[in-house]
């Protein structure tokens, strides 16, 4: 069965417009944080984060289906079947001190692997 869903991460705030970035409240629970006004929204059920935190925080993964919005594609080859056009975006890790982890998507296989 074919898979039609794309992963990426931006939301764009209701209040100004500006892209919204995942982050984590006090009290554990996921939402979405406006960069620019500070707005935040829930994260609903579309948004869904790989159940591994604990162990290895740096192998969450955090999955918005949707395909209303456009991925850049860059020229990275995948790992699994050579391709070499792969969706691309970047997640900045919950501790300030890590850098930005970059996510890439074959545009063929679908298979999605990270680079630190
Ligand atoms: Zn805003
Ligand atoms: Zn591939």
């Amino acid at each position: 069965m074919l898979q039609r869903r794309s992963e990426c991460l931006m939301e764009f705030c209701d209040k100004c417009g500006a892209m919204m970035v995942p982050t984590t409240e006090d009290d554990g629970s996921r939402v979405l944080k406006c960069r620019s006004c500070g707005h935040t929204k829930k994260i609903k059920g579309r948004l869904t984060v790989s159940q591994n935190i604990e162990k290895t925080p740096r192998d969450k993964i955090i999955v918005v289906e949707d395909d209303s919005i456009p991925m850049p594609v860059t020229k990275e080859t995948c790992p699994k079947c050579g391709n070499t056009d792969a969706y691309y975006w970047t997640l900045q890790t919950r501790r300030g001190d890590e850098g930005a982890t970059e996510f890439y998507r074959c545009t063929e296989c679908k298979h999605t692997w990270r680079r630190y």
